[in-house]
Formats: structure tokens, sequence, C-alpha cells
């Protein structure tokens, strides 16, 4: 599993510098500052990307999101070029003949520190991605934020991809608990948001639809993705505030993201929902096709 550390250059920093600033370490040399904030506290914000042939896949919009949450969360402007550069060698580092992922990680450094953090860990898929075809089941969960959250409680971060993740991971388990795969989350009002890894799309007669992200969610860099492929087959695409009612009378149902690409959904808190299997495939292909 190769790990890259990255001496994070500001933003203006010259290209010269940019080069030598990413090191490749042995994945067993212990390489994080325990006073780093972002072990201690999630204090900082991270992206998945999927890798397919070496490359990483959707790098624009992966570094658009990296910025974006950068700045909700008032860390400094990460340097473009230095990440594009790093994530561009962590990608070729692993195996072309494989799909994988990298995860990339930006902290506010130590604590008492003045620098971020940065690191990269590249990952071979190590499964078949079976569940693109076999599809997944989900329960609804409560995530306890109404639909206005964003607006009014900024401070909250939604919408922002931080390493805060323990809530994300505890709605997981409490799905298996439950005897499902994966979690859709529900605002306090009602209303679809995401999965706690994956953006969610229904598909209601000839229209595509994701929840919009002004409730409170991530931006999918795979949901955009699709809504390309979904608008150049001549579907229409709609970004809509998605009454929880709407998942059980959807043609179709996928949770979304970069490594584990489009999954059908089979079922919602036990209720069957149909599954487009051509559609699933043909979004897949576009997935797997991409290039920026
Ligand atoms: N929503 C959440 C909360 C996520 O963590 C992720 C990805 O990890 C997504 C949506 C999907 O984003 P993407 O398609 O860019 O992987």
């Amino acid at each position: 599993m190769p790990v890259f550390m990255i001496d994070v250059l500001p933003e203006d920093a010259p290209a010269a510098s940019i080069e030598s600033s990413v090191h490749r370490v042995d994945g067993q040399t212990p390489t994080l500052d325990v006073r780093d904030l972002g072990a201690a506290r999630g204090d900082g914000v991270f992206e998945t990307l999927g890798v397919v042939g070496g490359r990483p896949q959707a790098l624009d919009a992966h570094l658009a999101r990296l910025a974006n949450s950068a700045s909700l969360l008032d860390l400094p402007v990460p340097n473009d070029a230095q990440w594009r550069h790093a994530i561009t060698v962590a990608a070729a580092s692993l195996p072309a003949d494989r799909q994988g992922g990298l995860k990339v990680v930006l902290t506010r450094g130590a604590e008492g520190g003045s620098r971020p953090t940065g690191w990269i860990v590249a990952t071979p898929a190590d499964g078949d991605f079976a569940e693109r075809e076999t599809g997944i089941s989900v329960v609804t969960l409560d995530r306890g934020y109404s639909s206005d959250v964003a607006q009014r409680a900024p401070w909250l971060l939604a919408g922002a991809k931080t390493l805060s993740y323990a809530v994300n991971m505890a709605a997981l388990r409490e799905a298996r608990r439950r005897g499902a795969d994966d979690v859709i989350f529900l605002t306090s009002d009602g209303f679809v948001m995401e999965a706690p890894t994956s953006t969610v799309i229904l598909r209601l007669g000839d229209r595509i639809v994701t929840p919009r992200t002004d409730i409170g969610i991530l931006p999918g860099t795979s949901q955009l993705s699709v809504f390309e492929f979904a608008a150049d087959q001549g579907l229409r695409t709609e970004e809509a505030l998605v009454p929880a009612s709407d998942l059980t009378r959807a043609d179709a149902l996928w949770l979304v993201s970069s490594v584990r690409l489009a999954v059908p959904v089979t079922s919602v808190d036990g209720a069957d929902v149909p599954v487009d299997l051509e559609l699933t495939r043909a979004m897949n292909a576009a997935l797997l096709a991409r290039r920026n």
C-alpha cells in the first residue's frame, strides 16, 4: 500500500519546489506526528479518488472539492499544481491492470505548529465489485439535521468533506445491525440526503434525480459524471428536494461514489426497489471510461 507524505506548499509556491515536496515512504514507517490535529480531532479534509489504468479519475472535480472543503474549514488554499502532481504520482504507483483508490488528506497540522500536514495512501482494489451487479440493501436513518442546516448553522460544516467520519461509520454499523448493507440519511424534516460514503441517485420515469446539495450534503464527483452521461443519453437530470417517500416509488435507485462507482439499491427498509441493470451497466462503463 504505497504512502506518500507531502510537504504542503503555499498556494503561490514556485513550480520548481513541487517535485521534491512529495515523498514516497515505506508503509511500515511511522509517518504521522501524534499531535496532528487531523488524527486528534478529525480537523482536516480529504478526498477519495478512483484509479483506473494507473490514472486518477475526475481529478479536476476532486481538486475543486478539496479546495472548497479547505475553505469551509479556514485551512490554507491548497496549491493546485502540487496536489495534481502528488495525486498523479500516487496513482501511477498502483498496478495498471487493477482498479484502485487514493485517499488524499490535508490536516491543520501538529498542534502548536504552523504548517498543514498532507499525505496520500494508494490502495489497489481487493474485490471484484460484484455489488455493481448484485446490488445492496439499505436502511434509512435520521441524520439529525433539518434541510436548512447549511444556511442555519454553517459551523456544522455540512457539505465539507472533513476527516470527522465517526458518525458515518457508526451509521454503517447500525445498518449492519439491522441486516442491511448501507444507509441513506434523511433530514429531520424527511428529505433524502446522501449515504455515509456515496451520493443517492434515483430514476423517476425518464428523470434522473439527485438531492440538492444546499440541504447540507457533499457535491458528488461521480454523480456529476453520471448526470453528464445521462444527459448524453437524452435523459432529463434534476437536482431536487427529494421526499423520503420517493425512495420506494423510484423506478431505480443507486448509491454512487468514486471507487465503488454505481451500485443499484435492491431494497429500502425491507421494501423491494426495481433494479435497472442495463442502465447500471451503462453508467459504470461511462464511469470507468472517465478521464477528467
Ligand atoms: N457523500 C459522502 C458523504 C461521501 O463521503 C462521498 C464519497 O466519499 C460521496 C457522497 C460521493 O462522492 P464522490 O462521488 O465524489 O466519491
